[in-house]
């Protein structure tokens, strides 16, 4: 195993690999821009390492600096947690080329699955659905027309090089596929520096249901079910959980088995999730993300593992203690992300934290970098914290959500805890009936 790792993140995941290094042996080393020194991570790791200035660009995006903190202090592996560096195939190659161990898959996984038409290609040739849509990329507007009116509209154009929902354009009828399309090339040409884009069949109200693969680098892989991360805001996750509502234990075993084969059939090394719309019965793969998952804890509270630990003892060349014939779900889980950001607008809200308690008890866990006093810095995005539950059931889950937030108290700043307060006791997350646009209508009635 590894003696010192370098976490190459900020916030609640740079805290959550450092745990796992911790409980198992290894050294920590944190590095961190001039606006996170007072940061917990940096407070709790062995070592710190000041990279650079607060923009991400100069401090947690500088690939040199990066390597020389490792360099400096001795790390021999990198965890790039989620976000940042963590699916640059460029970095994994200069990682690797200075002997270094990247926590992850290989730089030809990352860079595969980053491009959405590769990534579709792969997937479709291992037996994963797809959506419907053009056979690659579509370099002019009459060839998108025709593949369009060939599956019917409404059609979504998508950049190959596609994230964070920028580059996606709907068009509702012919009439509008012009614009869409000139309008997603240049979003993406702006975004990505790559203005390939190919058409998909726009599905109209589908569930966003995710399986936690992962894989050895040597041909052997398990899933771990899944994940429903319908409650989205701007095609951003807001409220996950695992199990999903919508799936029997049947249809799991069935999606996770074509996905795990499909990793295995790839000698994919690591966590990566294999993303699905769900529509009428049907999974449509949209991407795969080669990394660990903001989402995570819902399913290592279910499958009672350890991801980044798993991680760990994959990269350091160990092997994978995951067996699939172990990994039963039990009970349900639940993980609200809280963002310092003022409702209804949810607009960013940094400042000083004057008090914080963290909820406890009997199955709830809270994933967190903040602390009574700590200043969130205005320059990274707002995510401070996760709180996760888990009960025996969904029902259970959710009284314990419930009775979880009225404990938590993030005194100082405004953020989007009240937002889940009022979720759990709606009729429609009770049931468990919704989709991905169901919580931007709840929001748009919510400040009517
Ligand atoms: P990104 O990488 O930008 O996050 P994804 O392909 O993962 O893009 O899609 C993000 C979200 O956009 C999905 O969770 C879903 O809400 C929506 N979306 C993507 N593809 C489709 C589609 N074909 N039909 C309807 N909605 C889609």
């Amino acid at each position: 195993m590894f003696r010192k790792v370098l976490i190459a993140n900020r916030g609640e995941i740079a805290l959550r690999i450092h745990r796992a290094c911790k409980e198992m042996g290894i050294s920590t080393v944190a590095i961190h821009s001039t606006a996170d020194a007072d940061a917990m991570h940096v407070r709790l790791a062995d070592e710190s390492v000041c990279i650079g200035p607060p923009p991400a660009g100069r401090s947690y995006l500088n690939i040199p600096a990066v390597i020389s903190a490792c360099e400096v202090t001795g790390a021999e592996a990198i965890h790039p947690g989620y976000g940042f560096l963590s699916e640059n195939a460029a970095f994994v190659q200069v990682v690797e080329d200075h002997g270094l161990a990247f926590i992850g898959p290989t730089a030809e996984h990352i860079r595969v699955m980053g491009d959405k038409i590769a990534a579709k290609d792969t997937m479709k040739a291992l037996g994963v659905p797809c959506v419907p849509g053009s056979d690659g990329g579509v370099a002019t507007v009459e060839e998108a027309m025709e593949v369009a009116k060939e599956m019917g509209f409404p059609v979504l154009v998508k950049a190959a090089s596609g994230g964070g929902g920028r580059g996606m354009k709907v068009a509702e009828t012919a009439d509008d596929l012009a614009v869409a399309f000139s309008s997603a090339r240049s979003e993406a040409k702006a975004a990505f520096g790559d203005d390939t884009v190919y058409i998909e069949k726009y599905l109209g109200r589908p569930r966003h249901i995710e399986i936690q693969v992962f894989g050895d680098g040597m041909g052997r892989a398990v899933h771990l079910g899944e994940r429903d991360c319908s409650l989205q805001r701007r095609h951003q996750k807001v409220f996950e959980e695992c199990p999903s509502p919508a799936l029997d234990a049947a249809r799991r075993a069935e999606i996770g088995k074509t996905c795990a084969e499909a990793v295995a059939a790839m000698n994919y090394r690591g966590a990566g999730t294999i993303e699905f719309l769900y529509e009428n019965g049907e999974f449509y793969f949209i991407e795969m993300n080669t990394r660990l998952q903001v989402e995570h804890p819902v399913t290592e509270a279910v499958y009672r593992v350890d991801l980044v630990k798993e991680q760990l003892r994959v990269a350091a060349g160990e092997g994978m203690t995951m067996r699939q014939e172990d990994l039963v779900p039990v009970g349900h889980a639940i993980e609200c992300r809280i963002n310092a950001e003022r409702l209804p607008s949810f607009a960013p809200c940094p400042g000083e934290i004057t008090a914080f308690h963290a909820p406890g008890g009997l199955g709830v866990r809270m994933d967190s970098g903040i602390y009574d006093g700590y200043r969130i810095p205005p320059h990274y995005d707002s995510l401070i914290g996760k709180l996760i539950v888990h009960a025996e059931d969904r029902p259970a889950a959710l009284a314990r959500l419930d009775r979880a937030l009225s404990e938590l108290i993030v005194d100082g700043i405004d953020t989007t805890a009240p937002l889940f307060d009022a979720l759990v006791h709606d009729p429609a997350v009770i049931s468990g009936d919704y989709d991905i646009r169901w919580l931007e209508g709840w929001l748009e009635q919510m400040t009517a």
